[in-house]
């Protein structure tokens, strides 16, 4: 039997974490927003009311809607907080070990019955799966950022995933009112897997000097009509997460067209991570937004 979401947990208070909390509590679902600490907590908390309050301004959402959306999110200073969830998804940083390690945690927490899921851009959900005690209540639920701005959602099942499950994480994405596909469980699934080489593939025309920061964004934009160019969409994704998929390709498919550039590798021993720290390809400490290369 499929399970309505009505009450969300959410696992890392992140861009992707509190992406998914506006969603979601604007849809009507009631959200527990839990991260590390409360500073980060609070933080997300005035991210999501800055970008609703630019939802009024535009005139996409109104002022009511933006007050019962805010609340409907609540902070959960602990995963005890979340044992009342119908789903908790996981949102943190891209690494097995943190995500593996939160799942653990998770499931002494939670009653059998809650669903988990986790928004990870690449890991294999078969093995983030394995580390819980309930592998068939475990799904892929990956959405894209920015969560408001963007219509799809892959969803990965792993291979232990029961229909139900399935069913349940379906019918929570079209309430979002937003659009799915479905990938199966290979390395960075749909998406990422033609994304992130192409990223990647950018750093590298960077790296030998094939072009500046700017003639390769200026080049994407204008002559294969890309939104964004590739390093400012790596910006925007985040470098560390950009360079965690590369691993993840790499180490999965064992093909050295997935080697990950030492740019990108450097930038982010640097923590120049993008927007997110300020820094990355592009210098974002300015009014507008300066090449680092
Ligand atoms: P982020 O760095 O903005 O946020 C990660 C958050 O996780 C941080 O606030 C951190 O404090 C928190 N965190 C780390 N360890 C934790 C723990 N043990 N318990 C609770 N919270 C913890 O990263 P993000 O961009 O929001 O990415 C989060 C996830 O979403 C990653 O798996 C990433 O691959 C995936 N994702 C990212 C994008 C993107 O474009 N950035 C798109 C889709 C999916």
């Amino acid at each position: 039997m499929s399970l309505t979401i009505n009450t969300l947990g959410i696992v890392g208070a992140g861009q992707m974490g509190s992406g998914i909390a506006h969603v979601c509590a604007a849809a009507g679902i009631q959200v527990r927003l839990n991260d590390v600490s409360e500073d980060r907590i609070n933080g997300a908390l005035a991210t999501i009311n800055g970008n609703m309050a630019r939802q009024v301004a535009k005139g996409s959402m109104d002022e009511p809607a933006r007050q019962a959306a805010l609340g409907r999110i609540t902070g959960a200073k602990s995963f005890d907080d979340l044992a009342g969830c119908d789903l908790v998804i996981e949102a943190a940083t891209e690494n097995e070990e943190v995500k593996r390690s939160i799942f653990v945690a998770l499931c002494r927490a939670l009653p059998p019955e809650t669903l988990l899921a986790t928004n990870t851009s690449s890991i294999s959900i078969t093995r983030l799966a394995a580390a819980t005690n309930r592998p068939e209540k475990f799904i892929g639920i990956h959405f894209m950022n920015p969560v408001p701005v963007m219509q799809l959602v892959e969803l990965i099942r792993g291979i232990a995933t029961e229909d139900a499950t399935f069913d349940s994480a379906k019918a929570f994405i079209n309430r979002l009112g937003k659009t799915l596909t479905v990938s199966e469980d290979f390395p960075a699934f749909i998406v990422n897997r033609i994304l992130l080489p192409m990223i990647n593939e950018a750093v590298y025309t960077l790296y030998e000097g094939v072009g500046s920061v700017e003639s390769i964004d200026t080049a994407m934009r204008l002559g294969a009509n890309h939104p964004m160019g590739p390093l400012q969409l790596a910006d925007f994704i985040g470098l560390d997460t950009c360079l965690s998929v590369m691993q993840v390709l790499h180490d999965g498919l064992a093909d050295s067209k997935y080697r990950p550039c030492p740019l990108l590798v450097k930038y982010v021993e640097a923590g120049w991570l993008g927007r997110k720290t300020k820094r990355g390809f592009y210098d974002y400490r300015g009014d507008k937004p300066v090449p680092t290369r």
